[in-house]
Protein backbone atom coordinates (compact mmCIF):
# COMPACT_ATOMS: atom_id res chain seq x y z
CA UNK A 1 0.00 0.00 0.00
CA UNK A 2 1.48 3.56 -0.77
CA UNK A 3 0.88 6.80 1.05
CA UNK A 4 -1.69 8.03 -1.40
CA UNK A 5 -4.24 4.76 -1.05
CA UNK A 6 -3.22 5.13 3.03
CA UNK A 7 -4.35 8.67 3.04
CA UNK A 8 -7.73 8.02 0.82
CA UNK A 9 -8.34 5.31 2.98
CA UNK A 10 -8.36 7.57 6.30
CA UNK A 11 -10.31 10.25 4.45
CA UNK A 12 -13.12 7.93 3.61
CA UNK A 13 -13.09 7.21 6.78
CA UNK A 14 -12.82 10.16 8.65
CA UNK A 15 -15.75 11.66 6.41
CA UNK A 16 -17.69 8.67 7.36
CA UNK A 17 -17.47 9.31 11.09
CA UNK A 18 -18.36 12.75 10.60
CA UNK A 19 -21.36 12.15 8.74
CA UNK A 20 -22.68 9.78 11.69
CA UNK A 21 -21.65 12.50 14.45
CA UNK A 22 -23.31 15.76 12.77
CA UNK A 23 -26.59 13.65 12.17
CA UNK A 24 -26.01 12.77 16.31
CA UNK A 25 -25.99 16.33 17.19
CA UNK A 26 -29.10 17.07 14.33
CA UNK A 27 -31.34 15.16 16.49
CA UNK A 28 -29.24 15.60 20.14
CA UNK A 29 -27.77 19.34 19.67
CA UNK A 30 -24.97 18.52 21.76
CA UNK A 31 -22.00 20.31 20.85
CA UNK A 32 -19.68 17.75 21.32
CA UNK A 33 -21.19 15.68 18.44
CA UNK A 34 -20.51 19.04 16.21
CA UNK A 35 -16.54 19.69 17.58
CA UNK A 36 -15.80 15.90 16.98
CA UNK A 37 -17.53 15.59 13.59
CA UNK A 38 -16.37 18.78 12.08
CA UNK A 39 -12.72 17.68 13.53
CA UNK A 40 -13.14 14.25 11.28
CA UNK A 41 -14.93 16.03 8.41
CA UNK A 42 -11.97 18.66 8.33
CA UNK A 43 -9.00 16.42 8.81
CA UNK A 44 -10.21 13.76 6.63
CA UNK A 45 -10.82 16.53 3.53
CA UNK A 46 -7.27 17.77 4.95
CA UNK A 47 -5.94 14.35 4.17
CA UNK A 48 -7.41 14.10 0.81
CA UNK A 49 -6.32 17.18 -0.58
CA UNK A 50 -2.44 16.04 0.80
CA UNK A 51 -3.39 12.58 -1.34
CA UNK A 52 -4.29 14.95 -4.74
CA UNK A 53 -0.70 16.38 -4.37
CA UNK A 54 0.39 17.40 -8.36
CA UNK A 55 -2.76 17.37 -9.09
CA UNK A 56 -4.39 20.39 -7.40
CA UNK A 57 -2.49 24.10 -6.67
CA UNK A 58 0.69 23.25 -4.17
CA UNK A 59 -0.90 26.51 -1.92
CA UNK A 60 -4.15 23.76 -1.30
CA UNK A 61 -2.71 20.16 -1.13
CA UNK A 62 0.21 21.85 1.25
CA UNK A 63 -0.69 24.96 3.23
CA UNK A 64 -4.26 24.76 2.86
CA UNK A 65 -4.69 20.66 2.99
CA UNK A 66 -2.26 20.43 6.26
CA UNK A 67 -3.88 23.82 8.14
CA UNK A 68 -7.41 21.91 7.76
CA UNK A 69 -5.29 18.45 9.55
CA UNK A 70 -4.05 20.06 12.39
CA UNK A 71 -7.32 21.94 12.69
CA UNK A 72 -9.04 18.58 13.23
CA UNK A 73 -6.67 17.76 16.19
CA UNK A 74 -7.93 20.83 17.99
CA UNK A 75 -11.58 20.26 17.20
CA UNK A 76 -11.07 16.20 18.95
CA UNK A 77 -9.68 18.86 22.16
CA UNK A 78 -12.48 21.21 22.24
CA UNK A 79 -14.66 18.28 22.12
CA UNK A 80 -13.22 16.55 24.62
CA UNK A 81 -13.47 19.69 26.62
CA UNK A 82 -16.90 19.60 25.65
CA UNK A 83 -17.39 16.12 27.11
CA UNK A 84 -16.02 17.43 30.48
CA UNK A 85 -18.83 20.33 30.18
CA UNK A 86 -16.36 23.04 30.48
CA UNK A 87 -15.70 26.30 28.19
CA UNK A 88 -13.37 25.79 25.07
CA UNK A 89 -9.85 27.28 25.79
CA UNK A 90 -8.49 29.04 22.53
CA UNK A 91 -5.21 26.72 22.74
CA UNK A 92 -6.91 24.16 20.83
CA UNK A 93 -6.07 26.02 17.46
CA UNK A 94 -1.93 25.96 18.65
CA UNK A 95 -1.15 23.33 16.49
CA UNK A 96 -3.06 24.81 13.41
CA UNK A 97 -1.24 28.34 14.30
CA UNK A 98 2.00 26.56 14.38
CA UNK A 99 1.56 24.92 10.84
CA UNK A 100 0.22 28.82 9.39
CA UNK A 101 3.14 30.68 11.55
CA UNK A 102 5.81 28.17 9.41
CA UNK A 103 4.40 29.00 6.16
CA UNK A 104 5.48 32.72 6.39
CA UNK A 105 9.15 31.30 7.04
CA UNK A 106 10.56 30.72 3.48
CA UNK A 107 12.90 28.20 4.26
CA UNK A 108 10.63 25.74 5.73
CA UNK A 109 8.04 26.52 3.25
CA UNK A 110 10.09 25.53 0.29
CA UNK A 111 11.85 22.40 1.52
CA UNK A 112 9.89 19.10 2.11
CA UNK A 113 12.15 17.96 5.01
CA UNK A 114 11.28 20.84 7.25
CA UNK A 115 7.56 20.89 6.17
CA UNK A 116 7.63 17.57 7.69
CA UNK A 117 9.06 18.14 10.74
CA UNK A 118 7.07 21.33 11.27
CA UNK A 119 3.38 19.01 10.51
CA UNK A 120 4.36 16.48 12.67
CA UNK A 121 5.85 18.67 15.45
CA UNK A 122 2.44 20.64 15.68
CA UNK A 123 0.76 17.34 15.40
CA UNK A 124 2.52 16.41 18.52
CA UNK A 125 1.61 19.53 20.72
CA UNK A 126 -2.07 18.57 20.00
CA UNK A 127 -1.40 15.10 20.72
CA UNK A 128 -0.15 16.32 24.39
CA UNK A 129 -3.06 18.72 24.61
CA UNK A 130 -5.44 15.55 23.99
CA UNK A 131 -3.36 13.91 26.86
CA UNK A 132 -3.18 16.81 28.70
CA UNK A 133 -7.13 16.92 28.89
CA UNK A 134 -7.93 13.30 29.24
CA UNK A 135 -5.92 12.85 32.31
CA UNK A 136 -5.86 16.33 34.37
CA UNK A 137 -9.84 17.05 34.98
CA UNK A 138 -12.32 17.30 37.39
CA UNK A 139 -14.26 13.91 38.24
CA UNK A 140 -13.53 10.66 39.37
CA UNK A 141 -10.72 8.95 38.43
CA UNK A 142 -11.53 6.74 34.98
CA UNK A 143 -9.37 3.83 33.13
CA UNK A 144 -11.07 4.34 29.85
CA UNK A 145 -9.26 7.70 29.88
CA UNK A 146 -6.37 6.47 31.03
CA UNK A 147 -6.13 3.84 28.16
CA UNK A 148 -7.29 6.70 25.47
CA UNK A 149 -4.42 8.86 26.29
CA UNK A 150 -1.77 5.81 25.84
CA UNK A 151 -3.25 5.38 22.44
CA UNK A 152 -3.06 8.99 21.83
CA UNK A 153 0.87 8.84 23.10
CA UNK A 154 1.19 6.02 20.61
CA UNK A 155 0.12 8.52 18.19
CA UNK A 156 2.57 11.12 19.82
CA UNK A 157 5.40 8.91 19.75
CA UNK A 158 5.06 7.75 16.18
CA UNK A 159 4.67 11.13 14.90
CA UNK A 160 8.25 11.62 16.97
CA UNK A 161 9.90 8.95 15.01
CA UNK A 162 8.83 10.56 11.77
CA UNK A 163 10.34 13.47 12.97
CA UNK A 164 13.67 11.72 14.18
CA UNK A 165 13.69 9.84 10.62
CA UNK A 166 13.55 13.28 8.42
CA UNK A 167 15.99 15.03 11.23
CA UNK A 168 18.82 11.89 11.05
CA UNK A 169 17.71 10.00 7.13
CA UNK A 170 16.95 13.09 5.42
CA UNK A 171 13.45 12.65 3.63
CA UNK A 172 13.91 9.72 1.62
CA UNK A 173 13.83 7.50 4.81
CA UNK A 174 10.43 9.63 4.89
CA UNK A 175 9.34 8.24 1.76
CA UNK A 176 10.52 4.89 2.06
CA UNK A 177 9.00 4.27 4.82
CA UNK A 178 6.13 5.54 3.72
CA UNK A 179 5.45 2.55 1.96
CA UNK A 180 6.16 0.53 4.37
CA UNK A 181 2.68 -1.13 6.44
CA UNK A 182 4.34 -0.65 9.59
CA UNK A 183 3.85 3.24 9.36
CA UNK A 184 0.09 2.68 8.77
CA UNK A 185 -0.23 0.07 11.81
CA UNK A 186 -0.26 2.08 14.68
CA UNK A 187 -2.43 4.73 12.92
CA UNK A 188 -5.13 1.91 12.32
CA UNK A 189 -4.43 0.80 15.96
CA UNK A 190 -4.85 4.39 17.13
CA UNK A 191 -7.79 5.44 15.01
CA UNK A 192 -10.32 2.07 16.18
CA UNK A 193 -8.93 2.60 19.54
CA UNK A 194 -9.87 6.03 19.77
CA UNK A 195 -13.12 5.18 18.51
CA UNK A 196 -13.63 2.80 20.91
CA UNK A 197 -12.49 5.24 23.99
CA UNK A 198 -14.17 7.98 22.62
CA UNK A 199 -17.68 5.78 22.48
CA UNK A 200 -16.77 4.67 26.01
CA UNK A 201 -16.64 7.61 27.22
CA UNK A 202 -20.01 9.06 26.64
CA UNK A 203 -21.56 5.96 27.84
CA UNK A 204 -19.66 6.80 31.37
CA UNK A 205 -20.76 10.36 30.93
CA UNK A 206 -24.39 9.19 30.27
CA UNK A 207 -24.24 6.80 33.10
CA UNK A 208 -23.13 10.15 35.50
CA UNK A 209 -26.01 12.39 34.40
CA UNK A 210 -28.33 9.10 35.25
CA UNK A 211 -26.83 8.70 38.27
CA UNK A 212 -26.99 12.53 39.20
CA UNK A 213 -30.14 12.75 38.10
CA UNK A 214 -31.38 10.43 40.16
CA UNK A 215 -29.83 11.80 43.97
CA UNK A 216 -31.02 15.53 42.33
CA UNK A 217 -34.22 16.94 43.28
CA UNK A 218 -35.34 18.58 39.28
CA UNK A 219 -37.12 21.94 41.38
CA UNK A 220 -34.56 23.05 43.41
CA UNK A 221 -31.54 21.63 41.85
CA UNK A 222 -30.31 20.05 45.59
CA UNK A 223 -29.40 17.10 46.40
CA UNK A 224 -32.90 14.94 46.82
CA UNK A 225 -33.59 12.34 50.18
CA UNK A 226 -31.48 9.92 48.43
CA UNK A 227 -28.96 11.76 47.56
CA UNK A 228 -28.82 13.02 51.25
CA UNK A 229 -28.22 9.71 52.90
CA UNK A 230 -26.04 8.61 50.10
CA UNK A 231 -23.32 11.97 50.98
CA UNK A 232 -24.41 10.83 54.67
CA UNK A 233 -22.86 7.20 54.50
CA UNK A 234 -19.90 8.78 52.24
CA UNK A 235 -19.09 11.23 55.31
CA UNK A 236 -19.64 9.04 57.86
CA UNK A 237 -16.88 6.32 55.91
CA UNK A 238 -14.80 9.24 55.31
CA UNK A 239 -14.54 11.30 58.63
CA UNK A 240 -14.95 8.49 61.21
CA UNK A 241 -11.69 8.37 62.63
CA UNK A 242 -11.36 12.07 62.91
CA UNK A 243 -13.48 12.78 66.11
CA UNK A 244 -15.35 15.14 64.39
CA UNK A 245 -19.62 15.58 65.05
CA UNK A 246 -22.04 15.12 62.60
CA UNK A 247 -24.78 16.95 62.41
CA UNK A 248 -28.27 16.71 61.13
CA UNK A 249 -30.17 20.17 60.61
CA UNK A 250 -33.98 19.79 59.51
CA UNK A 251 -35.56 22.35 57.90
CA UNK A 252 -39.32 23.02 57.50
CA UNK A 253 -40.94 26.34 55.81
CA UNK A 254 -43.58 28.02 58.20
CA UNK A 255 -46.87 27.83 56.98
CA UNK A 256 -46.24 27.24 53.60
CA UNK A 257 -49.52 25.94 52.72
CA UNK A 258 -50.83 29.41 53.32
CA UNK A 259 -47.96 30.76 50.91
CA UNK A 260 -49.37 28.47 47.97
CA UNK A 261 -53.09 29.34 48.34
CA UNK A 262 -52.35 33.26 48.65
CA UNK A 263 -50.16 33.31 45.60
CA UNK A 264 -49.94 30.22 44.21
CA UNK A 265 -48.33 27.17 43.75
CA UNK A 266 -45.57 28.59 41.11
CA UNK A 267 -44.66 31.23 43.82
CA UNK A 268 -45.01 28.25 45.67
CA UNK A 269 -42.21 26.50 43.92
CA UNK A 270 -39.78 29.92 43.66
CA UNK A 271 -40.06 29.92 47.23
CA UNK A 272 -38.85 26.26 47.62
CA UNK A 273 -35.94 27.57 44.73
CA UNK A 274 -35.33 30.77 46.74
CA UNK A 275 -34.74 28.81 50.17
CA UNK A 276 -32.66 25.85 48.32
CA UNK A 277 -30.24 28.68 47.23
CA UNK A 278 -29.88 29.94 50.51
CA UNK A 279 -29.48 26.62 52.18
CA UNK A 280 -26.62 25.24 50.10
CA UNK A 281 -24.78 28.76 49.52
CA UNK A 282 -24.64 28.43 54.03
CA UNK A 283 -22.95 24.84 53.62
CA UNK A 284 -19.44 26.37 52.06
CA UNK A 285 -18.37 23.06 50.99
CA UNK A 286 -18.49 21.63 55.05
CA UNK A 287 -21.75 19.72 54.29
CA UNK A 288 -24.40 19.09 52.08
CA UNK A 289 -27.80 20.57 51.69
CA UNK A 290 -30.69 18.72 50.09
CA UNK A 291 -34.42 18.66 50.18
CA UNK A 292 -36.06 15.51 51.41
CA UNK A 293 -39.71 16.54 49.95
CA UNK A 294 -42.21 18.80 50.18
CA UNK A 295 -41.11 21.98 52.46
CA UNK A 296 -38.81 20.32 54.03
CA UNK A 297 -35.19 20.31 53.76
CA UNK A 298 -32.35 19.00 55.59
CA UNK A 299 -28.35 19.85 56.25
CA UNK A 300 -26.05 16.99 56.85
CA UNK A 301 -22.50 18.66 57.80
CA UNK A 302 -19.84 17.61 59.64
CA UNK A 303 -19.20 20.10 63.19
CA UNK A 304 -16.83 20.16 66.05
CA UNK A 305 -20.12 20.79 68.55
CA UNK A 306 -23.41 21.85 68.74
CA UNK A 307 -22.94 25.35 69.15
CA UNK A 308 -21.53 25.28 65.24
CA UNK A 309 -24.23 23.33 64.28
CA UNK A 310 -26.78 25.73 65.82
CA UNK A 311 -25.40 28.59 64.15
CA UNK A 312 -25.31 27.31 61.09
CA UNK A 313 -28.91 26.37 61.19
CA UNK A 314 -29.53 30.07 62.36
CA UNK A 315 -27.61 31.63 59.72
CA UNK A 316 -29.90 29.84 57.41
CA UNK A 317 -33.34 30.53 59.40
CA UNK A 318 -32.45 34.53 59.74
CA UNK A 319 -31.62 35.25 56.14
CA UNK A 320 -34.49 33.84 55.02
CA UNK A 321 -36.17 35.98 57.54
CA UNK A 322 -34.22 39.34 57.07
CA UNK A 323 -34.68 38.58 52.63
CA UNK A 324 -38.32 38.70 51.48
CA UNK A 325 -38.43 36.48 48.38
CA UNK A 326 -39.04 38.47 45.20
CA UNK A 327 -41.96 36.55 43.21
CA UNK A 328 -43.30 39.00 40.25
CA UNK A 329 -44.30 41.94 41.72
CA UNK A 330 -44.94 40.25 45.49
CA UNK A 331 -42.60 40.23 48.16
CA UNK A 332 -43.16 37.35 50.31
CA UNK A 333 -41.85 36.96 54.02
CA UNK A 334 -41.32 33.37 54.78
CA UNK A 335 -39.63 31.75 57.69
CA UNK A 336 -38.82 28.51 58.30
CA UNK A 337 -38.48 26.31 61.79
CA UNK A 338 -35.35 24.02 62.28
CA UNK A 339 -34.48 20.98 64.19
CA UNK A 340 -30.87 19.80 65.20
CA UNK A 341 -29.04 16.52 66.32
CA UNK A 342 -25.58 15.28 66.38
CA UNK A 343 -23.56 12.81 67.80
CA UNK A 344 -20.10 11.29 67.00
CA UNK A 345 -19.28 10.41 63.06
CA UNK A 346 -18.53 7.37 64.22
CA UNK A 347 -21.51 6.45 65.86
CA UNK A 348 -23.68 8.22 63.51
CA UNK A 349 -26.94 6.27 62.73
CA UNK A 350 -28.88 7.93 60.14
CA UNK A 351 -32.98 6.61 61.49
CA UNK A 352 -31.62 8.09 65.48
CA UNK A 353 -30.18 11.60 63.89
CA UNK A 354 -33.70 11.95 61.98
CA UNK A 355 -35.86 10.86 64.33
CA UNK A 356 -34.21 13.10 67.07
CA UNK A 357 -34.09 16.20 64.43
CA UNK A 358 -37.48 15.33 63.38
CA UNK A 359 -38.69 15.88 67.63
CA UNK A 360 -36.51 18.66 67.89
CA UNK A 361 -38.51 20.62 64.61
CA UNK A 362 -41.94 20.15 66.17
CA UNK A 363 -40.36 21.87 69.50
CA UNK A 364 -39.35 24.24 67.24
CA UNK A 365 -43.33 24.53 65.75
CA UNK A 366 -45.15 24.18 68.72
CA UNK A 367 -43.26 26.87 70.50
CA UNK A 368 -44.14 29.64 67.93
CA UNK A 369 -42.05 28.78 64.37
CA UNK A 370 -39.43 30.91 62.95
CA UNK A 371 -36.98 29.35 65.70
CA UNK A 372 -34.06 26.46 65.83
CA UNK A 373 -34.32 23.42 68.75
CA UNK A 374 -31.30 21.05 69.43
CA UNK A 375 -32.30 17.86 70.66
CA UNK A 376 -29.20 17.79 73.61
CA UNK A 377 -28.46 13.97 75.22
CA UNK A 378 -31.10 15.18 78.25
CA UNK A 379 -33.63 17.37 76.36
CA UNK A 380 -34.97 19.81 73.47
CA UNK A 381 -33.44 22.97 73.89
CA UNK A 382 -34.43 26.39 71.92
CA UNK A 383 -31.63 28.40 70.55
CA UNK A 384 -31.43 31.71 71.78
CA UNK A 385 -32.04 34.14 69.09
CA UNK A 386 -30.27 37.57 67.59
CA UNK A 387 -32.75 38.78 65.50
CA UNK A 388 -34.65 41.98 66.32
CA UNK A 389 -37.97 41.52 67.33
CA UNK A 390 -40.09 42.55 64.37
CA UNK A 391 -43.21 40.47 63.89
CA UNK A 392 -43.05 37.66 61.46
CA UNK A 393 -46.85 35.72 60.76
CA UNK A 394 -45.69 32.69 63.01
CA UNK A 395 -43.78 34.74 66.01
CA UNK A 396 -46.54 33.94 68.58
CA UNK A 397 -43.68 34.85 71.17
CA UNK A 398 -41.69 37.78 69.92
CA UNK A 399 -38.08 36.67 70.39
CA UNK A 400 -35.31 38.30 72.93
CA UNK A 401 -32.76 40.78 71.01
CA UNK A 402 -29.41 39.54 71.88
CA UNK A 403 -25.98 40.13 70.39
CA UNK A 404 -24.40 37.37 68.73
CA UNK A 405 -22.18 36.64 71.25
CA UNK A 406 -24.74 36.37 73.93
CA UNK A 407 -26.16 33.71 71.37
CA UNK A 408 -22.74 31.80 71.57
CA UNK A 409 -22.24 32.10 75.24
CA UNK A 410 -25.84 31.16 75.82
CA UNK A 411 -25.30 28.22 73.44
CA UNK A 412 -22.22 27.17 75.01
CA UNK A 413 -24.11 26.90 78.43
CA UNK A 414 -26.64 24.50 76.97
CA UNK A 415 -23.49 22.64 75.96
CA UNK A 416 -22.25 22.63 79.61
CA UNK A 417 -25.67 21.66 80.81
CA UNK A 418 -26.63 19.21 78.50
CA UNK A 419 -22.92 17.08 79.69
P1 LIG B 1 -46.22 24.38 59.13
O1 LIG B 1 -45.85 25.76 59.50
O2 LIG B 1 -46.85 23.63 60.26
O3 LIG B 1 -45.08 23.64 58.55
O4 LIG B 1 -47.34 24.50 58.02
P2 LIG B 1 -47.24 24.25 56.48
O5 LIG B 1 -48.38 24.90 55.81
O6 LIG B 1 -45.89 24.64 56.00
O7 LIG B 1 -47.28 22.67 56.39
P3 LIG B 1 -48.25 21.69 55.67
O8 LIG B 1 -47.63 20.33 55.83
O9 LIG B 1 -49.65 21.88 56.15
O10 LIG B 1 -48.23 22.11 54.15
C1 LIG B 1 -47.18 21.80 53.31
C2 LIG B 1 -47.58 22.24 51.94
O11 LIG B 1 -46.49 22.14 51.01
C3 LIG B 1 -48.69 21.42 51.36
C4 LIG B 1 -48.27 21.11 49.95
O12 LIG B 1 -49.27 21.45 49.02
C5 LIG B 1 -47.07 22.01 49.72
N1 LIG B 1 -46.11 21.44 48.80
C6 LIG B 1 -45.48 20.25 48.88
N2 LIG B 1 -44.65 20.09 47.84
C7 LIG B 1 -44.76 21.22 47.07
C8 LIG B 1 -44.14 21.64 45.87
O13 LIG B 1 -43.30 20.97 45.25
N3 LIG B 1 -44.49 22.86 45.39
C9 LIG B 1 -45.39 23.66 46.02
N4 LIG B 1 -45.68 24.84 45.50
N5 LIG B 1 -46.01 23.26 47.16
C10 LIG B 1 -45.69 22.07 47.69
MG1 LIG C 1 -43.90 19.94 56.44
MG1 LIG D 1 -44.19 23.55 56.75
Amino acid sequence: MDILTGLLIWAAEAVTLAVLLFSRWYYEREPLYLSWGSGFAVHGIGAALVAMRGDIPDFVSIEIANTMVLAGIGLWAAGLMQLDRRPVEPYVGIPALIWIAGMFLDPVRGDFASRAILHHVAAMVGHAMIIGILLYHRGPPSITRRVFASVIGIQFFSCALIVLMVFTGRPDALVAASHSPWLYLPTAFVFVGSIVCGARLLTERSELTLKELARTDPLTGVLNRRGLLEEFHRSKGVDALDGSMIAFIQFDLDGFKQINDVYGHQAGDDVLSAFARIGAAAQRGRGSFGRMGGEEFASIIRVSDMVEAASIAEAIRSTLRRHPISVGEHRIAVTVSAGISLCSTKDADIDVLLTAADKALYVSKTSGRDRTAVHTDQEIMIVPSTDFASPTPFAAEPFEDISVSQQVASLKRIVVLSQ
